[in-house]
């Protein structure tokens, strides 16, 4: 297991920089929320997609693409948008390049079977008795239909963990979805066979998902992925880049005890109490309280 940190946007292997192809499709400030993964739908050799991915008629790109020998390969800052969602929402937001790093895992996605261990789609034909350590395996869901899927290497799962682990020690992700989940009936990746649960469950404090895929509304947009850049990203934000070196995740966890602790109590803080004594109803209420209290004691008193 290699170790992967993150320091200003930059990723580092084993303390050096991932190899870096800067790609000019990319948007404003990031402060990431989420990661999305996606697969290639390529060959199974990465230097096409880095190519199409920093090519500024492309329009899309991601911040980083993972080969079948696990080679992590970064085209945009993680603290900078990348163009790999498009059309796409995930609990009320929309267009979660504004909120995701995008991940993109070498994979051809759906084949049709031709003959005994032959496989192949549009880009690629994949012949696994010539190349037996390809693997290939029918699936069928609803997200996806029915196809053959070719297996994700070791190397990629086992890539893409260590980068998941260093992208929540650098940023406070909340959930890692795939893009079929943000843009359901629209796109497909990552394949069923992609490991997801068990991603998951080693990253994040685990909560089960439930994995019920959005409504999808029937939109089909072919259009490319960075359909959002007229969408209003936050302010620049302080990107927090943490060093890899501390537990993120307990970290992270603490801190959302902390968070749910002073939002229990911040309803009961003494500054909020004094705060509602400058509205105006308040003060009212409180003075009619007082002045029948006074009325009642005089009349009491006369008695
Ligand atoms: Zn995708």
């Amino acid at each position: 297991m290699s170790e992967i940190t993150i320091q200003k946007g930059i990723g580092y292997q084993n303390g050096r920089p991932l190899p870096f192809v800067k790609s000019p499709n990319r948007g404003g400030s990031l402060k990431p929320r989420f990661i999305v993964i996606h697969d290639t739908a390529s060959g199974l050799k990465d230097d096409g997609d880095i190519s199409w991915l920093t090519n500024p008629k492309a329009k899309v790109s991601a911040h980083v693409v993972v080969s079948r020998d696990g080679k992590i390969t970064q085209l945009v800052p993680f603290n900078v948008v990348a163009w790999h969602a498009g059309q796409s929402q995930w609990k009320g937001l929309k267009f979660m390049n504004s909120y995701a790093v995008g991940i993109e895992i070498d994979n051809p996605g759906k084949l049709q079977k031709v003959s005994d261990g032959v496989y192949k789609n549009d880009i690629v034909t994949i012949d696994t008795n010539k190349n037996p350590s390809l693997k290939v395996e029918y699936a069928k869901t609803t997200a996806h239909g029915a196809g053959y899927w070719l297996h994700y290497t070791d190397a990629q799962i086992a890539a893409v963990k260590d980068l998941c682990h260093a992208i929540c020690d650098a940023f406070e992700i909340e959930d890692i979805l795939t893009h079929w989940m943000i843009s359901p009936g629209r796109k497909i990746d990552t394949n069923p066979l992609y490991p997801l649960e068990a991603l998951r469950k080693s990253v994040l404090y685990y909560k089960p998902m439930g994995f019920i895929s959005q409504s999808d509304e029937g939109q089909r947009h072919d259009t490319d992925e960075s359909g959002e850049e007229q969408v209003t990203l936050d302010p620049p934000s302080d990107v927090r880049d943490e060093s890899a070196t501390a537990p993120g995740k307990l970290k992270a966890f603490i801190k959302s005890k902390i968070t749910a602790a002073s939002g229990l109590f911040g309803g009961l803080s003494v500054s909020s109490f004094l705060g509602l004594l400058t509205d105006w109803k308040v003060i009212v209420a409180l003075g009619t309280f007082i002045l029948l209290g006074l009325a009642l004691w005089i009349w009491s008193e006369k008695k």
